[in-house]
């Protein structure tokens, strides 16, 4: 098992962040995030049984083109105090399906003109729609999570005969096909960029991983990532993997191992849990909520020009990681960031909302690097 690899899934390069992350301190000037993610919508056409955005899910709102563009030329502007650090990178992802916002297209290529990075997470059905838009991408990642209708229509709300799922791998093969014709960021050489299919491991999908890999080689997809698939904070469900089926997934793991394409990616992330798949938030402090934000649609009777700013995507309904609510000026994200309201969020998340309340962090290794690496240098950082 490949442990580290040269691709956008090593953490390794969280530490060419240290520097920015140094600068988190306490009246100072809060450094700008590297990246934020945008949830350019609220509404879904899917109803995935796991979905960590269900309750935002209600509020079926979205970014209007207004917010979206002039949150390129705001993000083009923010700098750190130095003058050295700016938002680098913007992933276009969850809190509804992002191209269910007819803007997103648009802001795709806005954002690259600007020279910023851009990546887009969707479910797949709408692809079809913003062929040439998604080029742009560094990478699209498509939450397939199933590798055949049956396990798809069971896990994400759909009659049990639907054909949506084969319309989603035509969309991927199509996107790929295209993405080897054109010169494009999402056609570049490069194990990171290209059309990745995602999988959720949630039970029924696990013995399905090797025909992922199988179908993801033939469409021309780069790559295959899984993961375990985690419990939404705001959810009262729980649902543990039993032994037989993490053997079955270190089966399943065998089996593309040994059969893959040598140019093909599969990626499993474990590292964010513990040997039964569930979480292990053991770190004290969260860190994160400097590192990166979610800018989200407004709320309740937001108006249509107004936005939301989140610091934790994984706590996306909680009302207490708001850091801008109905907010109407963009300028107000570089003024709040790194103040006392900011502060305030950062020390309601104590160790024990962190164990307890906070699901599977997806900034895991952003905290324990802060932890063990810059509050404290156990590993000798400079010794290389
Ligand atoms: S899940 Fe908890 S620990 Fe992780 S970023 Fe969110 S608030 Fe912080």
């Amino acid at each position: 098992m490949k442990y580290r690899n040269w691709t956008s899934f090593n953490t390794g390069k969280l530490f060419s962040h240290l520097e920015r992350w140094k600068l988190i301190q306490k009246n100072g000037k809060c450094p700008p995030p590297a990246l934020i993610t945008v949830d350019p919508s609220n509404y879904c056409n899917l109803s995935c049984e796991w979905c960590n955005a269900w309750k935002v899910r209600k509020n079926e709102r979205m970014l209007s083109d207004d917010v979206l563009i002039n949150f390129v030329k705001f993000i083009s502007q923010w700098k750190s105090a130095d003058g050295k650090y700016g938002v680098e990178a913007v992933c276009i992802a969850g809190g509804g399906e992002p191209l269910c916002n007819p803007y997103t297209g648009r802001f795709l290529l806005e954002l690259n003109r600007n020279g910023v990075d851009v990546a887009t997470v969707t479910n797949g059905t709408l692809i079809h729609k913003y062929l040439e838009e998604l080029l742009v991408n560094q990478y699209v990642a498509v939450s397939v999570d199933a590798a055949c209708s049956t396990t798809f229509n069971q896990y994400k709300g759909l009659e049990e005969s639907s054909k949506l799922f084969d319309q989603i791998i035509d969309n991927m093969d199509l996107l790929c096909r295209l993405s080897r014709k054109k010169e494009c960021n999402l056609g570049k050489e490069s194990p990171s960029n290209g059309v990745n299919y995602r999988m959720l491991l949630y039970k029924d999908n696990i013995r399905e991983i090797s025909e992922a890999a199988r179908i993801a080689q033939e469409i021309g997809c780069n790559s295959l990532h899984i993961r375990p698939a985690a419990v939404p904070f705001d959810s009262d469900g729980n649902f543990a993997f039993s032994g037989e089926e993490i053997e079955l997934f270190k089966e399943q793991v065998r089996i593309v191992e040994q059969t893959k394409r040598p140019d093909f990616g599969f990626y499993y992330t474990l590292g964010k849990f513990d040997d039964k798949f569930q979480k292990c938030n053991d770190f004290k402090q969260c860190f994160a909520v400097f590192m990166t934000a979610t800018l989200m649609p407004p709320i309740g009777e937001g108006t249509k020009d107004s936005y939301c700013l989140n610091v934790c995507c994984d706590r996306r309904s909680d009302d207490a990681m708001r850091l801008l609510t109905n907010e109407a000026d963009l300028n107000r994200i570089s003024q709040i960031w790194g103040s006392d309201k900011h502060w305030n969020i950062f020390h309601f998340i104590t160790e024990r909302q962190i164990r307890e309340i906070c699901p599977r962090c997806t900034y895991y290794e952003h905290n324990k690097i802060m932890e063990n690496c810059i509050l404290t240098d156990n590993m000798l950082i400079n010794f290389i």
